[in-house]
């Protein structure tokens, strides 16, 4: 648990921002998932776990920074909270091209919304992984924390 706070510290030196309580709950099989709720932190100890963990931090730190947070859940989300204002959703799901980027460098599940898109890149460059600049204009785009200090780090290219 030491070594992941200590490595989203470093990668964002040292301005990530962190919910007081984070809950991991296992899905089907061998899956996880996580939101801000009650967890007992100790328990993060397989790689999975620590990818989910460092994922919901990723999301905590987007809502923390961008003000169209709220517009860029999935579908059932946006949804489930009443929002009617479906442009961002709509332009990301809309952008074929950009889609199938993201499927290649982060994963399937990032294409779900551009909050998820965001939480996955976030998880991929805390865990070591250089992403190229299309990426980078994509997590710009809509609103990715520390943006500016992984390009400055060359975590981009
Ligand atoms: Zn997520």
């Amino acid at each position: 648990m030491n070594s992941i706070m200590t490595k989203i510290f470093n990668i964002t030196e040292g301005q990530a921002k962190y919910p007081t309580v984070v809950s991991l709950k296992r899905q089907k099989g061998s899956r996880f998932t996580g939101e801000c709720g009650d967890i007992n932190i100790e328990v993060i100890k397989n790689k999975k776990l620590a990818g989910v963990f460092i994922h919901e931090i990723g999301h905590y730190n987007h809502h923390a920074c961008s003000k169209n947070y709220f517009k860029m859940g999935k579908l059932s989300e946006l949804e489930d909270d009443g929002i009617t204002d479906l442009s961002i959703y709509n332009q990301f799901m809309n952008d074929r091209a950009s889609l199938k980027l993201i499927k290649k460098y982060i994963c399937p599940y990032a294409t779900s919304s551009p909050a998820e898109f965001i939480a996955c890149t976030f998880e991929k460059i805390v865990n070591g992984k250089k992403l190229p600049a299309e990426i980078y204009n994509f997590y710009c785009k809509y609103e990715g924390p520390f943006a500016d200090i992984f390009m400055k780090k060359g975590l981009f290219q």
